[in-house]
């Protein structure tokens, strides 16, 4: 790479060539002496992604599982018209023919507990080969699976329990408990299920590999009470029978840890009576964005969408019946 530095000289050059509209590719050389001609391989190889900020006196670090293919737009949204939706993510800049979204998994150092909140795909390729990598990010962001207290799951959905077992048994946090709601629990690993087939079967299945070697140490939590001190239980129930959301507090600070109550940020906040297609009860999914979104409008909530573009944090206003979302900059 050439370190071009614009000098009076050349800036000047460069002006007077432009405004001839003459930028000859004598000129361009003139302009870019230092230039060189290696072609140089490209590299492709992409770091672990992980970003950590300050949260009140806790310490969180997004940490990225990944991203998840989707699919075409109009089938996750299969009761709206396929140009009304193929029109909003254009709109977004974002590709209708294949919906990408993100896997931002939260470690948070309470001071006293370190918890990890879902745990991404693990070795599952359902919805293609870029996500998994939660084990990998962890160890370029310093952070030891031995370490983690606790993993506090949102819901029983492959792309947010698969991380916790490795596929020959092993836990892979070995000292952590499982902390999540005993209605989503019970629906996910009950045994009249393992009978279901095509979609159902591969959550089910999912499900189990993960949560039942954990009997021994599952920790069941209701809304409103705290998963571990300053991580607050807000019942989110809609997209999966028993999902929540976590209140992140500290030093008075608020953060929303929303899970899947809010998926998309080219169309849950404009269109948040939209049926998106994995919401297990459409109606109340529904009434449960929008309840999410006005309390994080007036509460001034800020949000950590585990499905939002890396590292998914940002505000909500309330615009009529819609919701806009403001993501928030890196604090380097
Ligand atoms: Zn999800």
């Amino acid at each position: 790479m050439s370190d071009v530095k614009l000098t009076s000289m050349n800036r000047r050059a460069f002006v007077m060539s432009s405004a001839a509209g003459v930028l000859s590719s004598a000129a361009l050389l003139a302009f870019n002496p230092g230039a060189v001609d290696a072609k140089e391989a490209m590299i492709g190889n992409k770091a672990p992604a992980w970003y950590r900020f300050k949260l009140g006196d806790f310490e969180a670090t997004v940490i990225s599982d990944g991203t998840l293919n989707l699919g075409p737009a109009a089938a996750l949204y299969p009761k709206t018209p396929k140009e009304n939706v193929e029109g909003v993510l254009a709109s977004q800049f974002q590709s209708p023919a294949a919906v990408v979204v993100q896997e931002n998994c939260l470690v948070l150092n309470t001071g006293d507990k370190l918890v990890l909140l879902d745990s991404g795909m693990g070795s599952y390729k359902t919805f293609g080969t870029t996500a998994g990598r939660l084990e990998n990010t962890l160890a370029a962001a310093g952070i030891k699976p031995d370490d983690i207290d606790a993993i506090i799951l949102t819901h029983g959905h492959i792309d947010h329990l698969s991380g916790i077992m490795s596929d020959d048994g092993k836990r892979l946090f070995p000292n952590a408990q499982i902390i999540m709601s005993k209605v989503e629990h019970d629906f996910w690993t009950d045994e009249a299920k393992t009978s279901s087939t095509g979609v159902m079967k591969l959550l089910v299945d999912s499900a189990r590999k993960n949560l039942l070697p954990n009997k021994d140490r599952m920790v069941f939590v209701e809304d409103g009470k705290e998963a571990v001190k300053g991580v607050s239980v807000v019942s989110s129930r809609g997209h999966t029978p028993g999902h929540v959301s976590y209140l992140l507090s500290s030093a008075g600070q608020n953060f929303l840890f929303t899970g899947d109550a809010v998926t998309n940020t080219a169309i849950s906040f404009s269109h948040p009576d939209w049926v998106f297609g994995f919401d297990a009860d459409p109606g109340m999914a529904s009434e449960t964005r929008k309840r999410v979104l006005d309390m994080a409008a007036q509460d001034k909530l800020t949000l950590i969408g585990y499905h939002f573009a890396f590292p998914g944090i940002g505000n909500v206003a309330k615009e009529g019946d819609a919701y806009r979302f403001v993501p928030t900059s890196m604090d380097n």
